[in-house]
């Protein structure tokens, strides 16, 4: 395969950036462009043990212009990333550098990498089996330490481990039944063909199940803090991001906009949409926002309802509670202000929302926001994780192609139920497994790697 090259360290200035190499000619090329030590010349790297760290400068082969000092990685096939022989380049990490080091490397003669086409070389080499690639995306793309946990377990295999069982028992099932179709006469071992559905089925199932608590992780949720002005909303937002992003006046209805800031809330990335009063209002640009957070209220998947703590629940309370009863996705409730004095008894508005979580805070003091926020993330993880399950972090093409499969199961099992013939079960069995194999990488066209790759930067 012809050799590539790319930046593979993120845009921008830093300390150290990296121009990587692979395939048949890296070495060679960057024997062409790398000179080793202060004053020495072009190096031959199969000549030098792999996995070394050499010390040197990029040169222009074709003006002699020093480009930069570097440290070359040689790593040689097999024990690379890609299986292909590979070299790394670490320049000073500034763009001009790293842009001048990619153009004299592909002067010597390596072609620009696509995007992905590093983890590609290493899937269609066997590095990597699909799951493993996917993940690797994950992994770049981890918002919180427990989104990159799942990440790097599936990086280890983890989600081809949990489909294992379902392809398995449908590899076995589909011999079974193509067996038996050649050879209607022998005498072939029986297979529990109900037992190997439902082995798969339920493997299959309990990966799906898990996506939703995934796309917690991977994806995180919105969340509407919401409540009549001067509740203390923006104060919350503020308690809750421990900075000081959104505005805090003493008149009502300042907060004109939505305020949208990502927190890492027990692992979940949440995304807080701080909302100006949803009220009625006469002025035409509190009225916009009133309109915005009407809609946030709309894309949320969960709400905060701050009260005031210190007065007794007025109209517009009400009303905002009502609304919040009206739609679907769990509600927690922060009587805010806990720090003065004066307490109200919010009674009527609680059994507005029964069942709702009701903590008690003072976004001034800080008091209570942790307790807000674990009842929070708990009620997201018991919204969306039915009992018990394990988080799977799967794109929604993983999904898609398990629901078919899964389908395909399903009605195979339908068949065998109501007596089909074999080879009609078979072709339900093959598609099932089919569409396991696009998870797995077993059964996927080159368009589907196309699509999936292109999802990466280049040099991934
Ligand atoms: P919003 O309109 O709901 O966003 O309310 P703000 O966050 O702008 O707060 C309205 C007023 O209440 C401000 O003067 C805040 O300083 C005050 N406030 C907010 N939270 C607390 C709190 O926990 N304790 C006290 N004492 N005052 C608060």
């Amino acid at each position: 395969m012809s050799t590539i090259a790319a930046i593979a360290t993120g845009a921008g200035a830093g300390g150290i950036g990296v121009v990587r190499l692979s395939g048949e000619d890296a070495a060679a090329v960057a024997g062409v462009v790398f000179h080793r030590g202060r004053r020495g010349g072009p190096i031959d790297l199969n000549q030098i043990a792999s996995h070394r760290l050499l010390y040197g400068r990029i040169v222009d082969p074709a003006t002699g212009t020093v480009i930069d000092e570097a440290l070359l990685g040689w790593m040689a096939r097999p024990h690379t990333y890609t299986r292909e022989d590979t070299v790394e380049l670490s320049c000073h990490g500034g763009p001009v550098s790293l842009r001048e080091t990619l153009r004299v490397v592909l002067a010597a003669g390596a072609r620009h990498a696509e995007p992905g086409e590093f983890t590609l070389r290493a899937f269609l080499n066997g590095r990597l089996d699909l799951t493993q690639a996917e993940a690797v995306l994950a992994v770049v793309g981890a918002k919180t330490g427990e989104g990159l946990r799942l990440a790097v377990a599936d990086l280890a295999g983890d989600l081809a481990r949990r489909l294992a069982p379902a392809r398995d028992a449908l590899v076995g099932l589909l011999a079974y039944l193509d067996a038996a179709a050649d050879f209607p006469d022998d005498e072939i071992p029986t297979s529990d063909v109900a037992a190997e559905l439902a082995t798969a089925e339920r493997a299959l199932a309990e990966v799906i199940a898990g996506s939703h608590a995934g796309l917690l992780y991977r994806e995180g949720v919105q969340i509407a803090l919401v409540g009549r002005p001067n509740v203390g909303k923006s104060s919350l937002l503020n308690a809750m991001l421990r900075t000081d992003r959104a505005i805090v006046t003493p008149i009502a209805g300042t907060t004109r906009d939505v305020i949208a800031e990502t927190i890492n809330l027990d692992g979940i990335p949440a995304t807080l949409l701080d909302t100006a009063g949803i009220g009625e209002t006469e002025d035409p640009i509190e009225r916009l926002g009133v309109e915005r957070s009407q809609r946030a209220l709309t894309t949320a998947a969960a709400a905060v309802l701050v009260l005031d703590g210190t007065s007794l629940p007025v109209d517009a309370d009400l009303a905002v509670a009502r609304r919040l009863a009206e739609r679907a996705g769990p509600v927690v409730i922060a009587i805010n202000k806990r720090d003065l004095p004066t307490r109200a008894r919010q009674e009527a508005l609680l059994d507005l929302l029964p069942g709702a979580p009701v903590t008690a805070v003072s976004a001034t003091t800080g008091a209570g926001i942790s307790d807000l926020e674990r009842s929070l993330a708990d009620l997201l993880r018991a919204d969306t994780v039915a009992a018990q399950v394990q988080p799977a972090l799967i794109t929604a093409r993983q999904h898609a192609a398990l629901d078919r499969a899964l389908v395909q199961i399903q009605e195979a099992e339908t068949a065998r139920q109501t007596g089909y013939p074999q080879d009609l079960l078979a072709t339900g069995v093959r598609a099932a497994l089919h569409a396991v194999g696009e998870v797995t990488g077993e059964a996927v066209d080159e368009a589907v790697l196309t699509e999936i790759f292109s999802r990466f930067c280049i040099g991934k």
